[in-house]
């Protein structure tokens, strides 16, 4: 293991320690609140059997499985028509205790796909916790306003306690995921989601309609609803899915596109084999950048360098090691350049080297650094066919733009002193 996964490791362990001990502190203080009020109330306090409450238990483990990933994080199901039409139908104690059990059982399967215990541990006390403490909360507080239960009916003012119900739900569950987002570094802008709060608002008018047929459909009638409601959440859930896997796509195929792009510019603006910028690039360069040094009043000097007898190179020595003198010719001189100048390959052998803010005596020198530098290079390591010694040594020619010269007027300048420097001996700078 690298040092850095080591410290990947060490830093994924210090981030899980908080939100298991949050999950498990959650999931005893929902314990000892449930044990609380059934102490007060009893289990199953209303005139409902054991079938009852197990019917509701596979219901809400039916409605959690029934789910999608986020796409901020977790997973996003129709627990919560469960999990309301119990409070509805059992009141806030049941529910609380019957939804909390079913939210614990349920992340247990992922240890099968190789998911550590612990992990699931975490998410099983914090989704059960968390379930149980807000639906005795706000099933309490929805029952202690007078909301019916169990629901026989709407009127007005019970719409209107349902929708405190479902709000207060939501609210306090996005509360408790803040703080796991917290505890996890995560951004908790990604918690906020259009489809998501869709669902559960959905899920809250199944309920209802659940919870009210419950009460007053023959049994037959109801289970049929339970029947079409659960197909109707599978066909949400598969559209849900589709929906996630073409986002997906498009966000990959996008990604791919964007790369290809960056890959097509980069070949149209660059030289493969010295990966210098190319000749169309350096004379856009030049048009626009001599045109804002007139505007500023600021110097712009280029030089022209080109490399002494280059066919004589190729021809003696093959074209291969040609290419690698060019290849070396150019790290020359983007080294000895600054990293503020551009240098161009303009030609076969032939390159261009900008040197904005700088006059002719500080290109001058530069180039004479560079000249030096091809001289003296350790051509002897390219391995020539031939085994003749390689020389090789580069000629350049220097022009400043003045006031109101043009691109080609400073480009003829640099190659007229080029073809000074070359007729009077080459391996020479000229300005
Ligand atoms: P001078 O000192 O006057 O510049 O002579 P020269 O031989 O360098 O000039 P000339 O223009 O006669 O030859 C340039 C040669 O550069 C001819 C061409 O085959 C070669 N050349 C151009 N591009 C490449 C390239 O990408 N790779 C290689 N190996 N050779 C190239
Ligand atoms: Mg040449
Ligand atoms: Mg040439």
């Amino acid at each position: 293991m690298t040092e850095a996964d080591e410290k990947a490791k060490r830093k994924s362990k210090a981030s899980w320690r908080p939100d298991l001990l949050y999950s498990l502190v959650l999931f005893l203080v929902a314990v000892f609140a449930i044990g609380f009020a059934i102490q007060k109330v009893g289990v199953l306090s209303g005139d409902y059997s054991w079938g009852t409450a197990i019917f509701f238990l596979g219901f809400g483990l039916f409605t959690i499985t029934t789910g999608f990933p986020h796409p901020g994080f977790g997973h996003i199901s129709f627990d919560r028509v469960a999990q309301v039409a119990c409070i509805l139908v059992l009141g806030p104690v049941d529910a609380a205790w019957i939804n909390g059990l079913a939210s614990f059982i349920y992340p247990w399967h992922r240890m099968l796909g190789g998911t550590s215990g612990r992990t699931v541990l975490t998410a099983a006390c914090n989704n059960s916790g968390l379930m149980s403490l807000l639906i005795l909360l706000c099933g309490s507080l929805y029952q202690y306003l007078g909301g019916p239960v169990p629901l026989f009916a709407l009127d007005l003012r019970t719409a209107g306690l349902l929708l405190l119900l479902m709000l207060s739900m939501q609210f306090l569950n996005d509360l408790g995921m803040m703080v796991i987002f917290y505890l996890r570094n995560l951004h908790p802008t990604s918690l906020f989601n259009a489809f998501s709060s869709a669902v559960e608002s959905v899920s809250v008018l199944l309920a209802i309609i659940v919870a009210i047929a419950y009460t007053t459909a023959d049994p037959e009638y109801f289970a049929l609803l339970v029947v079409v409601l659960c197909i109707l959440m599978s066909v949400l859930r598969q559209y849900a899915l589709m929906r996630f896997r073409l986002e997906a796509l498009v966000e990959e195929r996008t990604e791919e596109l964007r790369v290809q792009s960056i890959e097509f510019e980069r070949q149209a603006t660059h030289d493969n084999l010295t990966g210098l910028v190319n000749r169309r690039y350096a004379d856009d360069y030049l048009q626009r950048e001599i045109e804002v040094a007139h505007r500023h009043g600021r110097e712009f000097t280029i030089a022209l360098a080109d490399i002494d007898h280059f066919k004589e190179i190729n021809d003696r020595h093959s074209h291969a090691v040609g290419d690698e003198v060019l290849r070396r010719v150019a790290k020359i001189l983007v080294d000895r350049c600054r990293k503020t100048d551009v240098v161009a390959r303009y030609g076969g052998e032939e390159f261009l080297l900008c040197f904005p803010d700088a006059d002719a005596t500080f290109a001058e020198h530069i180039c004479n650094q560079v000249r030096i530098a091809v001289q003296n290079a350790n051509w002897s390591d390219i391995e020539s066919p031939t085994g003749e010694a390689l020389r090789v040594t580069i000629s350049i020619g220097i022009a400043e733009s003045l006031d109101e010269s043009r691109r080609t007027t400073v480009l003829n300048e640099a190659d007229t002193r080029l073809y000074r420097a070359k007729n009077e001996g080459r391996n020479r700078v000229v300005s």
